[in-house]
């Protein structure tokens, strides 16, 4: 399904939304352009998920470990060179626990990504509107269209 954000404020509203929708183990993966917002999504979802401390673009150290209702793993993958560096950084262990996983530039890795995942492709329109591109599937999914589409439905 197709969202569409006029502001920064929607964007946060919509990271609560999907914030709730996380669970034990689930994976959300977000893609698009450089400064297209994909950290900025991760903030809210993680304040809304209990995450006390500031999230920081984890780009350079490819994951950051944060706590919420549950482990909350931040991963950027902009700069690895191939998936066989997500073995060395022993991927599975965040991947398949009992946390939840928010990966920035999921496309990159795509071959070793679950089947059931929440994906998010964000495009820009201009400077504060978005859309976002959502499909997937698994249980954190189905719950999230449910929500969005109640949602949509008050917005419009
Ligand atoms: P990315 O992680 O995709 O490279 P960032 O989240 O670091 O991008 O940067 C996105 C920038 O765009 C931030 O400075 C943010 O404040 C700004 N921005 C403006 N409008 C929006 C919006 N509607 N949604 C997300 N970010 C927005
Ligand atoms: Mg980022």
């Amino acid at each position: 399904m197709e969202i569409t954000v006029n502001s920064l404020k929607d964007t946060e509203q919509l990271g609560k939304i999907i914030g709730r929708c996380l669970d034990e183990g689930d994976v959300l993966c977000l893609d698009g352009d450089l400064g297209v917002g994909k950290t900025a999504l991760t903030q809210f979802i993680a304040k809304e998920f209990g995450v006390k401390e500031y999230i920081t673009s984890p780009t350079f150290t490819i994951i950051k470990e944060y706590e919420g209702k549950l482990p909350f793993y931040h991963m950027d993958v902009y700069r690895l060179d191939s998936t066989d560096d997500m073995y060395d950084l022993g991927y599975e262990e965040y991947i398949y626990s009992e946390g939840v996983t928010v990966i920035e530039w999921s496309k990159k890795i795509e071959e070793i990504l679950p089947e059931e995942r929440i994906n998010i492709y964000i495009k820009r329109i201009d400077d504060v509107r978005r859309v976002l591109y959502v499909d997937g599937s698994g249980k954190a999914y189905d719950k999230l269209v449910g929500e969005l589409n109640s949602y949509e439905n008050t917005c419009n």
